[in-house]
């Protein structure tokens, strides 16, 4: 097996855990894609990581999503809020998830008042 198929097959190896034994053999004797290896399963365990964090919503978001005006376009509402209310958002990521969250909230809005067209 050469090098560029052992490659192809190490995201599948690694996600599912696959046992092919000439995968195996094939690692057991290259240091190059057994580095590649290590590489994708140290960016899996860091998925994993990323995955289980969670983050508190603040009290009210919702709420306050809901009454953004839909008359501006949606990224300058969900930039307004987000100005407007800066001292709830504490932390570069909870923004984030806010402005991601104003964002689809507003396009939610949007869609869920259009008529239904075939
Ligand atoms: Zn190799």
């Amino acid at each position: 097996m050469r090098c560029e198929e052992v490659r192809e097959v190490l995201p599948a190896h690694v996600k599912d855990g696959s046992d092919d034994l000439t995968v195996r053999r094939h690692l057991a004797r290259c240091p190059e894609c057994k580095a590649e290896l290590a590489r994708y399963e140290s960016l899996m365990g860091g998925l994993r990581t990323l995955q289980m964090r969670s983050v508190d919503v603040p009290a009210g978001l919702f709420d306050q999503l809901l009454a953004i005006p839909e008359r501006s376009s949606r990224l300058d509402s969900a930039r307004h809020h987000v100005a407007r209310h800066r001292k709830v958002y504490v932390g570069g990521g909870i923004a984030a998830v806010a402005i991601a969250g104003a964002a689809g909230a507003a396009l939610w809005r949007s869609k869920a008042r259009r008529p239904l067209t075939a």
